[in-house]
């Protein structure tokens, strides 16, 4: 029977003539059915077309009852059909009556074929439908035969995915490309966005399926196949990756694929039977996604991700096509979804154009998540395998404040959404009403709100927001956008130019906060074991005074003839703040030698991010002209609770008893000291946490600009003395039990503070 296949290369040329002719979708599926069973000697050839609804429909058949087109169909999982496409693999049977789950079609008149083989038409490895040859004979059907159908299968797949059979459907049901979807993740980001998908990392479009000339295409792989060899060995070398952790295990994993022989075999496979190298790159990925897909093992579908860089590296090879985003092109509404991606790629974007992030990964104090937030763009992380689920240009609604995103929303979602962010435009205009308004409780206690910032594009939120002035300027993010260390010089024009944004409003200016998780990718650093707990922040300054004179230098020539607010991070030890003065000092020697005009005052303050600080509350109160509590360090620091990783980030609950005793006895200690002291973590811009916050004492707050307005609504509301008849005896008792947060929120409750 070998001698049935007349060619699977004769038949993908003529489909491609058939692709081309100027006929109706049904007349072209038709045609094909029709060539696919000439050219297999196979008495029937169907294709099933999945549904929105699960159902496989009959599309077009050579073979059964014509009438059954369009009106015949069957579950996913029900029939042999169904299986093929719940399993997502070929079935090949001698006698298919006799299969368990053989499921008569009377409409069809199938019951007289025996032999039956059926192959999923997959795309990025989802199935959108089934291809089905049949005989009457008992014969099997040979391996090359399977692959063969696999690879028509593809041209089916494009049809399908591009939507030309779309106006085929019955009237009332639609295509399961086109079925609405919705993930759930974790909201990054506040916000709500309507838009479009863009996929930051588009999957190589395969336009140029067929292939005349497989020897060609075989030496064009095995090139891109030695390239793709010699990137990965390439990455693997570079000794600026750790010897363990995250990033090098998914080289591992890129390089074992990368040289795995049964992948490499089953793309020149695919060459041979007539594809284009590059079809042959996805043909393979399909199958395999599909089959990793299935896998319980999480090890094993968490692998899916690398071989899908990996293909679409391969891709990027055999097309010419650099690595990296693709930031070109942008609806007026585009939401970008990718697995993760770095802080300066997203400014890469047209800002005007963007309305939505969403991660794969991505975590709530990742540097893209901070510059997301910088930015105002709703973001939502964790949102598993959407890169995969959607296609560019599908309508995507983001709601970043519960964290779900839904893809080609149905008509009532979208309807519900539109009303959602006229609520929130109204809200923000009333937060705007509330912008030139200081922010004074009911029992008359005024609390400075300030935002935090880091580039150039958070500026106009200053106004906007009703911020009295920015409590963190995070000058690291300039650092970390940047290709290359930035000069004296164009540290001294953004810290000017964010002066001169900020006009009589005080700016705090945090020296360099790198190393740790914020890494320079042009600093070559030693790979650290621990590095939260390594050279990071005022470590690295003091030991490389260089670094740290320079930046200290950039920020009196911008302040000449003002106010300058210097800010240290991390440190443990109030020793660290005297050195670091004895650096500020000089170069405000060196600054009047060369006769630049001076700041007008200087004030030197410490963060409080460190908990070994908390033992020399008195000292450090001393030693500085103010403080700045960072809670998102300190917490990750009391609670031994990586910030990053989102298992144990949310264990440990800022609101609990013991942090907020933390809390006031730092509250306490400044005011002994009449240290002027604010927080600057990210629970201030919770407006709960910030009533707790004022609760506890701190008259001073820096937040998220966005944050601003929910919170003063919160505090006009405020009366601090009620708050304080619950939280103090809360706080007071050592149960051994929490329930702080419970308690404030039903006190907020009854207070209706809007929270
Ligand atoms: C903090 O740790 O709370 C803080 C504000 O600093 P960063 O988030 O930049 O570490
Ligand atoms: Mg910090």
């Amino acid at each position: 029977m070998r001698g049935s296949l007349a060619g699977p290369r004769v038949l993908l040329r003529r489909l491609r003539e058939i692709m081309a002719e100027p006929i109706s979708a049904q007349d072209r599926l038709d045609k094909i059915v029709a060539q696919i069973a000439a050219n297999m000697v196979a008495e029937v050839c169907s294709v099933y077309v999945l549904r929105a609804d699960d159902v496989l429909e009959l599309y077009a058949t050579e073979g059964l009852n014509r009438s059954a087109v369009h009106h015949a169909g069957l579950r996913v999982g029900q029939g042999l059909v169904g299986l093929i496409a719940s399993e997502a693999r070929p079935l090949n049977l001698q006698d298919a009556q006799s299969h368990p789950s053989f499921a008569y079609l009377p409409e069809t008149g199938e019951e007289i074929y025996n032999a039956f083989l059926g192959v999923p038409i997959l795309r990025a490895g989802r199935t959108l439908g089934v291809l089905v040859v049949q005989n009457r004979a008992h014969r099997t059907y040979y391996d090359e035969e399977v692959e063969a159908l696999q690879t028509t299968a593809m041209v089916l797949a494009e049809m399908i995915a591009v939507g030309e059979l779309q106006g085929l459907a019955r009237p009332g049901t639609s295509l399961d490309v086109k079925r609405p979807l919705s993930l759930k993740g974790t909201p990054l980001s506040d916000g709500i966005a309507l838009g479009h998908v863009v996929l930051h990392e588009p999957r190589v479009v395969v336009t140029q399926l067929l292939a005349e000339d497989s020897d060609k295409e075989s030496r064009r792989l095995e090139q891109a196949i030695a390239n793709l060899r010699l990137s990965v060995d390439d990455m693997l070398s570079r000794d600026d990756i750790a010897p363990a952790g995250e990033h090098r295990d998914i080289l591992e994993a890129y390089r074992m694929f990368a040289y795995d022989r049964g992948w490499v075999r089953r793309m020149d496979e695919a060459i041979q039977n007539g594809l284009s190298a590059e079809a042959a790159v996805e043909k393979v990925q399909s199958d395999t996604r599909a089959r990793l897909q299935r896998q319980t093992d999480p090890y094993l579908r968490e692998r899916l991700h690398d071989f899908d860089d990996l293909a679409n590296r391969l891709l990027r090879e055999l097309m010419g096509k650099s690595h990296g985003p693709d930031g070109g092109s942008l609806p007026k509404d585009g939401v970008i979804v990718a697995r993760n991606m770095g802080a300066a790629e997203l400014l890469d974007y047209d800002r005007s154009r963007l309305r939505g992030l969403v991660l794969e990964e991505g975590g709530a104090t990742s540097h893209v998540t901070i510059v997301a937030r910088a930015l105002g763009i709703a973001t939502i992380g964790r949102a598993a395998n959407i890169v995969s689920l959607v296609e560019n240009g599908d309508p995507i609604i983001l709601d970043a404040d519960t964290g779900e995103a839904h893809v080609r929303p149905p008509a009532d979602v979208e309807a519900a959404y539109a009303e959602k962010v006229k609520f929130r435009a109204k809200r923000q205009a009333q937060y705007r009403l509330l912008r030139n308004k200081p922010a004074v409780t009911l029992d008359g206690h005024r609390v400075s709100l300030n935002m935090n910032a880091g580039l150039l594009v958070d500026l106009p939120h200053l106004v906007e927001a009703g911020a009295e002035g920015i409590g963190l300027f995070r000058t690291e993010l300039q650092f970390m956008v940047a290709s290359t260390m930035p000069r004296l010089d164009e540290q001294t024009a953004l810290y000017e130019a964010v002066l001169k944004a900020s006009g009589n409003r005080p700016v705090v200016f945090r020296t360099l906060d790198i190393g740790g998780d914020k890494v320079l990718p042009y600093m070559r650093m030693q790979p650290e074991e621990n590095p939260a707990l390594g050279w990071r922040a005022i470590r690295l300054g003091l030991d490389r005074p260089g670094l740290l004179r320079i930046q200290l230098r950039a920020l009196l020539h911008a302040a000449g003839g003002r106010e300058l607010r210097v800010m240290l991070p991390m440190v443990t030890e109030v020793g660290e703040i005297h050195r670091a003065r004895a650096l500020l000092e000089r170069e405000l020697t060196q600054l009047r030698r060369h006769g630049h005009k001076e700041p007008t005052r200087i004030l030197l303050g410490s963060m409080l991010e460190v908990p070994a600080l908390l033992f020399q509350l008195d000292s450090l109160m001393q030693a500085v002209d103010f403080v700045s509590v960072g809670s998102n360090d300190l917490l990750q620091y009391m609670t031994a609770s990586d910030r990053g990783n989102t298992r144990v980030a949310s264990r440990f609950d800022p609101l609990s008893r013991h942090f907020l005793r933390t809390l006031a006895r730092i509250v306490e200690a400044a005011d002994r000291h009449e240290t002027h002291v604010t927080l600057c973590g990210e629970i201030a811009s919770r407006p709960l946490a910030a009533m707790a916050l004022t609760g506890i004492g701190f008259r001073s707050l820096s937040m998220s600009a966005a944050a601003i307005g929910p919170v003063k609504a919160m505090l006009l509301a405020l009366d601090v003395g009620r708050l304080k008849a619950v939280l103090d005896p809360m706080l007071a008792l050592d149960d051994g039990g929490d329930g702080v947060r419970a308690a404030l929120t039903a006190f907020a409750e009854s207070e209706g503070l809007p929270i």
